[in-house]
C-alpha cells in the first residue's frame, strides 16, 4: 500500500527528500532480512541523528504507522521484515565511531556501525571487541544489541549483552533516554539498560551504544579435529571443556555442512568425516603451545581421527573462512533454508544432535548442523524449496519437533538470533505464562499504540498473513528471497 501523501509530506519536513524513499526498488531492498520472509514497506527513512529518529517516531505516532528499525538486515528471525507494512527506519547512515578511549577501554558508536568496523578500530588500538557474529561484515552494532548477538568467541568472553555499558534509546513516543555510561561498573539503571538488549526493536530505537573493550590477547592458535561419527564430536565437547582450559571458540560443522562449504570454497576440509570441531585458544604467546596440546590430547582421547593444529595464521584464517561460509554455501544445494538457532545444556548436546538426525531422516529432509557447540548453541538448517508446498509442510513439522526437543532437553528457542516473526508462536511453550504477560505489559507501557516493530517477539496484535513455523503453513503474499 503506498504511503499517504500527508505522511510523506510530514517526513519530508524533518528529513531531506533524498532520505525519504518511496521508489519501488528502494522499498524492495528494505523488505527482507536473512530469512525467506519478505514484504515491501510503505516508506523507508534513512536517519542520521537521534533527533531525526525522534521526529520520525512522533510522526509515525500521529499517523498511527508502524516503524520497523533496521540495521544491516542480516537478522535470521524476520525481526527487520515489515510484515505489516509501515516505515522502515534504516540506521545504516549512522555509521560513525564517536569515541574510542584506549585508557578507559570503551567505544561509543552510532547504531549503524558495522561489527567488523568496530573490531578493526579496536584492533588498531591494540584492543579487542569480542562479540563476533559470523555476519560481522554486514550486521550493525544496533542490530547486535537489539538481538543480543553472539559469536564463536562468546564461549570464552561472553556475548553482546556482556559488553554494552551505555545506551541511548529513542522511545516510541519520541522521548530520548540515556542509560548507563562509560563506567565498567554497572550503575543503578543497569537492569533497565538490559531491558533493551535483545528487545528486537520492539521497545525503543537504539541511537547510540557504549561498549567496553578488552586488551587484545597477544596470540591465538587453532586446532581442527575430525570425527567419523557426529555423536563422537558432540561428546568431545565435554572432554575438551573439562580439560582444564577454556577455549576461545569451539565450533562444529557436520558432514553435509563440510561438503557444501568445500564445494563452495575448496578449503581442503575432510569431507569424509561426519563432523569437524574447530577449536581456538588465545592468551599470551608462551601459553599457546600448552593450550593447543591440551586440546589436541582431549580430541584424540574423544576419538578424533584427524587432529591438525593450524600451521600458520593464514591456515587458521582458511579454516575460519570456511566456518563463516556455512550459511552462504547451502544455497548451492537448495534455494532456501530455515536456519534454526536452538540452544541446549552442554550435557544434552549428543541427545540433541541425535534427535536432529532422526527428525531429518523421518521427514526426508536435509538438515545440516553446525554452530557454537561449545555453548550448546546449534544451527540446524533445514534446506528446502519454498515453491514445493509438500516439502514446506514437512519443514514446518520438522522445525516444530526440533524446537520441542530443544525445550524438552532444557534448552531455549534461540541461542542468539532472537524470536522475531519466525519463532514467536513458540513463546508460550518456552516462557512462563506470567513472564510472558509481564513482557506484554512492559511493551504496552512503553508502546501503548503498538507501533514499534509490532508483532515481533510477541504476537499479540492482528497480523497480516505470514509464514511462521508455528503456523505450519505457507501463505501467499510473501515473496521468496532467493538463496536467503
Ligand atoms: C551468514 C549469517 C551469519 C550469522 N551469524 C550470526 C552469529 O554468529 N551470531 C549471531 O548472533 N547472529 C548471527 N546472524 C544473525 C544476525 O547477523 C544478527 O542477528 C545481527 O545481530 C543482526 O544485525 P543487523 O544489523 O543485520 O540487524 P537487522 O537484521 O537489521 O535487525 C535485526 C533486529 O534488530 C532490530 N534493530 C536493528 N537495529 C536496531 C536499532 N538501532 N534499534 C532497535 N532495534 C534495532 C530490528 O528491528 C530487528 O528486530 C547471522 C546472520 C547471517 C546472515
Amino acid at each position: 500500500m503506498p504511503a499517504s501523501r500527508a505522511l510523506i509530506a510530514d517526513l519530508c519536513a524533518v528529513l531531506p527528500r533524498g532520505r525519504v524513499l518511496t521508489e519501488p526498488e528502494d522499498l524492495l531492498v528494505h523488505g527482507y532480512d536473512g530469512t525467506w520472509l519478505d514484504q515491501t514497506p510503505d516508506v523507508v527513512v534513512a536517519v542520521t541523528s537521534t533527533e531525526e529518529i525522534a521526529a520520525v517516531l512522533r510522526i509515525a505516532r500521529r499517523h498511527q504507522m508502524p516503524v520497523i528499525p533496521r540495521g544491516g538486515g542480516s537478522g535470521l528471525a524476520g525481526g527487520a521484515v515489515p510484515h505489516a507494512g509501515g516505515i522502515v527506519l534504516s540506521t545504516t547512515l549512522m555509521h560513525h565511531i564517536l569515541a574510542l578511549d584506549a585508557h578507559s577501554l570503551t567505544a561509543v558508536v552510532q547504531p549503524g556501525v558495522v561489527n567488523a568496523a568496530l573490531q578493526a578500530a579496536a584492533e588498531r588500538h591494540g584492543l579487542f571487541y569480542p562479540p563476533d557474529p559470523a555476519s560481522l561484515n554486514q550486521a550493525t552494532i544496533g542490530g547486535n544489541v537489539a538481538t543480543s548477538a553472539s559469536g564463536p568467541r562468546c564461549l570464552k568472553y561472553g556475548g553482546t549483552k556482556d559488553y554494552v555499558i551505555g545506551l541511548e534509546v529513542v522511545l516510541p513516543d519520541g522521548d530520548v533516554v540515556r542509560l548507563g555510561g562509560r563506567s565498567h561498573q554497572p550503575g543503578p539503571d543497569h537492569h533497565l539498560l538490559r531491558l533493551f538488549v535483545g528487545s528486537e526493536g520492539t521497545l525503543g530505537v537504539i541511537s547510540e551504544v557504549t561498549v567496553r573493550l578488552l586488551p587484545k590477547p597477544a596470540a591465538r592458535g587453532t586446532v581442527m579435529a575430525a570425527f567419523d561419527h557426529l555423536e563422537e564430536a558432540a561428546r568431545a565437547v565435554g572432554t575438551v571443556l573439562s580439560g582444564g582450559i577454556l577455549p576461545l571458540a569451539l565450533e562444529m560443522m557436520d558432514q553435509i555442512t563440510l561438503r557444501c562449504v568445500e564445494e563452495y570454497l575448496q578449503a581442503g576440509l575432510p569431507t569424509e568425516s561426519e563432523a569437524v570441531l574447530l577449536i581456538d585458544v588465545d592468551g599470551d604467546e608462551m601459553s599457546i603451545p600448552d593450550q593447543l596440546d591440551t586440546v589436541v590430547q582431549a580430541c584424540r582421547s574423544a576419538g578424533a581421527t584427524i587432529v591438525e593444529p593450524a600451521s600458520s595464521e593464514e591456515d587458521s584464517a582458511r579454516l575460519w573462512r570456511a566456518r563463516r561460509s556455512t550459511s552462504s554455501s547451502f544455497g548451492r544445494i537448495r534455494p532456501n533454508k530455515l536456519g534454526e538457532d536452538i540452544s541446549v545444556p552442554r550435557s544434552a548436546i549428543p541427545a540433541m544432535v541425535r534427535a536432529v538426525q532422526e527428525i531429518a531422516a523421518r521427514y526426508n529432509l536435509l538438515i545440516p548442523l553446525f554452530g557454537h557447540i561449545g555453548d550448546g548453541n546449534l544451527h540446524p538448517n533445514i534446506l528446502c524449496d519454498l515453491r514445493d508446498a509438500a516439502e514446506m509442510e514437512r519443514v514446518a513439522l520438522a522445525a516444530r519437533e526440533i524446537f520441542a526437543e530443544a525445550l524438552r532437553l532444557g534448552g531455549t528457542l534461540s541461542g542468539e538470533h532472537g524470536i522475531g516473526l519466525l519463532k514467536r508462536a513458540f513463546m508460550p511453550a518456552s516462557v512462563d505464562s506470567a513472564a510472558l504477560a509481564l513482557m506484554r505489559q512492559i511493551k504496552r507501557t512503553l508502546d501503548p499504540d503498538n507501533l514499534l516493530n509490532p508483532g515481533k517477539l510477541l504476537s499479540d496484535v492482528a497480523l497480516s498473513p505470514v509464514l511462521t513455523i508455528g503456523d505450519g503453513r505457507a501463505t501467499p503474499g510473501f515473496a521468496v528471497s532467493p538463496g536467503s
